[in-house]
């Protein structure tokens, strides 16, 4: 590394990734392999953060114990602001149990869509099965990308940019919208829990009407270091950030080996971002307020 690309904010010292998926969810490794993984690439800590799911939390917390690193409990959501997707983070999550009945009515609610997806498949003269997705998900959050693998497995795609391009992906002729949970509502059920409500991955639609918009409901925070962000949109989500007393946040969005070129702690989040959100978490519990 030269000196000058070493002086770059975030570049030395310990680093964490704050955003992984395991196969509580859509991702492909188990949750002690994610440990695995993080402890491999040098982190210091990691979020597990599957969809609509916690069920991957105690296992990563006991292989956390075995590597010598810390796990941050959370998970991430699906949300609807106007006709857009959004997807909200709710990361250092103290009380799972109080979030456990939303979660499992959004899983019912994949499950429900998957079967509308493999519908539509069939219609287009796909003959995918339901219990093909099963097998793949087995006790999983199912996932688009588990749809993806089957279609892949039966040569109906070459890979899952391919199927989400010919098939899954927003406008094409399998597309299921996801349930509306209101931004409003989603930073609730984080905020119930003990946890941050932090806006994963705005890209270019993070402005500044939006942040100060969700900052209103509550939101905590923003994952400025993402792997689908240009360097403006971090540059320009740092600033929005700090603007709004608002925490910074990053990760990887890992999915596991195969999943593309997200490689887990290439954001290089800086130990110092995750320091700052445990002192939100702190100030938040000595107000003695949930919300
Ligand atoms: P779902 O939660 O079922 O809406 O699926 C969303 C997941 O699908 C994301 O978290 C990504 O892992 C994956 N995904 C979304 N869009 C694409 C795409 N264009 N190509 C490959 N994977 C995608
Ligand atoms: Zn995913
Ligand atoms: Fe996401
Ligand atoms: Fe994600």
């Amino acid at each position: 590394m030269s000196g000058a690309s070493a002086r770059v904010v975030g570049l030395e010292g310990p680093h964490v990734d704050l955003h992984a998926h395991s196969t509580a969810s859509d991702g492909s490794r188990s949750p002690t392999a994610v440990v695995a993984a993080a402890k491999a690439a040098g982190l210091s800590a990691i979020a597990i953060t599957d969809h609509d799911t916690m069920d991957g939390v105690a296992e990563a917390v006991a292989a956390a114990d075995k590597f010598g690193i810390r796990v941050v409990p959370g998970v991430e959501l699906s949300a609807t602001d106007g006709q857009r997707e959004v997807h909200l983070l709710g990361l250092h999550i103290q009380r799972a149990s109080a979030i456990e009945d939303s979660l499992r009515t959004f899983r019912e609610r994949r499950h429900e869509r998957a079967i509308q997806i493999v519908a539509k498949l069939n219609e287009l003269g796909v003959p995918v099965s339901f219990d093909d997705v099963l097998a793949r998900a087995g006790d999983a959050a199912i996932g688009r990308p588990h749809i993806a693998r089957v279609l892949i497995e039966g040569a109906w795609a070459r890979d899952s940019r391919d199927a989400f391009d010919r098939y899954l992906g927003s406008g094409r002729p399998a597309y299921v919208p996801k349930h509306r949970l209101s931004v409003a509502d989603a930073i609730a059920l984080v905020h119930a829990g003990g946890g941050l409500a932090i806006l994963a991955h705005p890209g270019a639609e993070g402005r500044r009407e939006t942040i100060e918009r969700f900052a209103a409901h509550g939101l905590d925070g923003v994952e400025v270091r993402h792997p689908g962000h240009t360097t403006e949109d971090t540059n320009r989500l740092a600033a929005l950030t700090e603007f709004f007393g608002l925490v910074p946040s990053g990760g990887s969005d890992w999915h596991g080996a195969g999943e593309g070129p997200r490689v887990l702690g290439v954001m290089r989040v800086p130990l110092s971002w995750l320091e700052q959100q445990d002192a939100r978490v702190e100030a938040r519990r000595s107000a003695g307020t949930v919300a």
